[in-house]
């Protein structure tokens, strides 16, 4: 039984004290769910102190992005081996938003997902189709093709390291949801492809992450289709209450 997996990701919201603040309101919220990964993945400035906070609790800390190499004159940027000697565990990669608004490529993502695992964080990869691609019917073929540039030339060891993250680009802060039966379409086609290229124990033990206006009202009813692992969480990972009722639907369906 694949474990559930709900990730908070803060975007660029919140001040170092703020973080601080909703990282001690989790730390207790959160304290008394088991058999649930969680993670939150603050801004770069309040890393640190998110990381010291969280220190020694059940709720580990995702970056919300790395570059692709250790250091050097990479001006703004911020790597994996720096990361994870701040206490980090996890790195999104290929989030929507950084495919549009820094024209991150499937190869860059690809890259970026090698980086990661070299710099000993376990990767949280974004795909998903636009609403013109849906509306195309190309939503299984982008989304595939996204899925299989992404771990091109990751070894078999490491691909359950990974965790895919189907977000519909048109599900992402807009309060329309895929519906279950929509997202559960999306992530069996992800776990059948990973069924035909690799040995079976990668498509049983690959974890898979539905994100998009995912709120406590929907939480459960998504997280009961069968091949959804959890959730990738936007704005209602940004209260610690609203956080904790999707990790406490998480726990019930399958805690
Ligand atoms: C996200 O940005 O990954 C996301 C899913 O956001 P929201 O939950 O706000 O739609």
């Amino acid at each position: 039984m694949r474990r559930f997996f709900i990730a908070g990701n803060w975007k660029m919201n919140k001040t170092p004290s703020e973080s601080s603040i909703l990282a001690n309101e989790l730390k207790s919220a959160l304290s008394d769910i088991e058999g649930v990964d969680i993670a939150v993945a603050p801004t770069d400035l309040a890393i640190t102190t998110v990381t010291q906070r969280l220190q020694h609790t059940n709720v580990h800390v995702s970056a919300q992005n790395v570059h692709t190499e250790s250091s050097g004159a990479y001006t703004g940027n911020v790597s994996a081996e720096m990361h994870r000697s701040a206490g980090v565990t996890y790195a999104i990669i290929g989030h929507s938003e950084r495919r549009k608004y820094h024209q991150e490529s499937d190869s860059d993502v690809n890259q970026k997902i090698k980086a990661a695992l070299k710099g000993g964080l376990l990767p949280i990869v974004c795909v998903g189709e636009t609403l013109e691609q849906r509306q195309a019917d190309q939503a299984i073929q982008v989304v595939l093709s996204q899925v299989a540039a992404a771990v091109e030339g990751i070894p078999l060891d490491q691909l359950t390291s990974i965790t895919l993250a189907y977000e519909p680009v048109w599900a992402i802060g807009t309060g329309h949801t895929a519906s279950p039966e929509q997202a559960q379409e999306i992530h069996g086609a992800i776990r059948a492809w990973f069924g035909q290229q690799y040995p079976s124990f990668v498509a049983q033990q690959l974890r898979i992450q539905y994100g998009g206006s995912v709120k406590p009202a929907n939480a459960a009813t998504l997280l009961s289709q069968p091949d959804i692992d959890g959730a990738l969480v936007g704005g209602a990972s940004l209260n610690a209450e609203s956080f904790k009722a999707i990790v406490t639907a998480a726990a019930a369906v399958r805690g």
